[in-house]
């Protein structure tokens, strides 16, 4: 060792804002993510996948060049200008003017990936997440809306999550009332989002608006039932009533779908800047500051990529934010376990025992056995520290009769059982 130099002797840890999942924890977030699939296909949405890497291009031209501080971005060897996507909906967009623009309308697709911001870590916010993302393309604006904020809600109904707050509001009404070029309204949309209001009277001080800065601030305080809506059309003077309308259509039509308690949120601004139309993000109260599990909205993206604009509503979930979600919820996801450990007793049963594990794996039983020569007792422990169901002692008595001890190891009980009665009972049972 003294010949090494000290930095081949250094833990190396991983990137900041980077997480390991564990086999428990990642078992959680496949259940979770399973059943957020499983919503999208009953909704009618099917599955696409775009590549992690991007031309920079692609977000730049969308968000503005302010994006590339926020990006992981970097040149490849040969010099192209490339950026790890920090979201869903930039590809998307390229993907449909490509190739999915061929397909019959509306389209509903969802992509499941991670994705990667340059931001400050803490609980909740990662460099790399992983986020579950859902689009309707060429739908009109309400059944478009109404579909994909229903399938939001579903999907956290699926996944056990009951603490939700839905808050809706419109960003149409925004930019009509800012009249400005949309990448200045892009800017102060940006302060707004994020309530930096030195930042904000800076913006409107440079385009000689600062007679907006009142209403501006009012309006994003605007929350709760439909009257709200009727106080930011007098707050935003001049801009019309045809937005607040279409939100009011809007949690009427959600209603029929069993979605009844929509908080209007006149707040709700959104960082990313393309958004156009209705804007919505939904809340798990419990998660503390990073309480928002998704944000989502209508769009007309497709010009900016020099296609015919084509109405577009989407969604992203955290995934972890709704990992997280369920388990502040005390939620029991739907984890598979291990059916079967099988235990030789004593290594003059090892040939046996491997022939049993053999029977059950080929059945459909999840099963596994001891490789390191442990005795019953140590091999029971380990059987119960994976969370296995059954174990499977294979003894010299029991096998002359065809059978093998099985200890359920829930209850503790034991019994002497068939192999068949074994796979019988470990496909049968629920593996919650
Ligand atoms: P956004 O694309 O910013 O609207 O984010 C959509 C969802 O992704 C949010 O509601 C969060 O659940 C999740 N999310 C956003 N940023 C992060 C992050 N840095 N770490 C983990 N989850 C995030």
């Amino acid at each position: 060792m003294a010949g090494l130099p000290l930095a081949r002797l250094m833990p190396i840890e991983r990137p900041r804002g980077t997480n390991d999942y564990g086999p428990e924890e990642m078992a959680r977030r496949r259940a979770v993510e399973g059943l957020l699939r499983d919503a999208a296909h009953r909704f009618g949405f099917r599955e696409v996948s775009t590549p992690t890497i991007e031309h920079l291009d692609l977000f730049t031209r969308k968000s503005g060049p302010g994006i590339v501080e926020e990006l992981y971005a970097f040149k490849d060897k040969g010099g192209r200008d490339l950026a790890l996507r920090p979201e869903f909906t930039g590809s998307i967009v390229r993907f449909y003017l490509s190739e999915l623009r061929n397909l019959p309308k509306p389209i509903k697709v969802y992509s499941v990936g991670n994705v990667f911001r340059y931001e400050e870590p803490q609980k909740g916010r990662y460099r790399e997440f992983t986020q579950f993302n859902a689009e309707i393309i060429g739908a009109p604006a309400l059944p478009g809306d109404a579909e994909v904020i229903a399938l939001a809600i579903e999907c956290l109904r699926s996944v056990g999550v009951r603490e939700v707050r839905v808050r809706v509001g419109h960003i149409g009404m925004l930019r009509a009332f800012l009249r400005v070029p949309p990448e200045d309204q892009g800017k102060i949309l940006h302060w707004l989002d994020k309530r930096n209001f030195p930042a904000l009277k800076n913006e409107l001080a440079r385009l000689r608006l600062e007679t907006l800065e009142t209403p501006l601030r009012q309006y994003i305080e605007l929350k709760g039932g439909p009257d709200v809506l009727d106080t930011g059309a007098k707050v935003l003077a001049g801009v019309g009533t045809e937005g607040f309308e279409y939100l009011k259509a809007l949690a009427k039509r959600l209603e029929v779908y069993g979605v009844g308690h929509v908080t209007f949120d006149l707040g709700v601004v959104r960082g990313l800047d393309y958004y156009t139309g209705m804007v919505f993000e939904v809340d798990s109260p419990n998660l503390g500051a990073e309480k928002q599990v998704m944000g989502g909205g209508a769009y007309s993206l497709a010009e900016v990529f020099g296609g015919d604009p084509v109405p577009q509503t989407g969604f992203a979930f955290g995934l972890d934010r709704v990992v997280l979600a369920a388990e502040a919820e005390g939620v029991k996801l739907p984890v598979p376990r291990l059916d079967c450990y099988v235990i030789p007793i004593g290594e003059s049963m090892r040939a046996k025992s491997l022939e049993v594990l053999q029977l059950l794996r080929r059945a459909g039983v999840s099963a596994d056995v001891d490789l390191l020569g442990r005795g019953p007792s140590k091999n029971l422990d380990y059987a119960n520290a994976i969370h296995a169901r059954f174990g499977i002692l294979v003894g010299e008595t029991e096998s002359k009769k065809g059978r093998v001890a099985v200890k359920d190891l829930d209850s503790g009980k034991q019994e002497e059982l068939t192999l068949e009665a074994v796979i019988a009972n470990a496909l049968q049972r629920p593996k919650a």
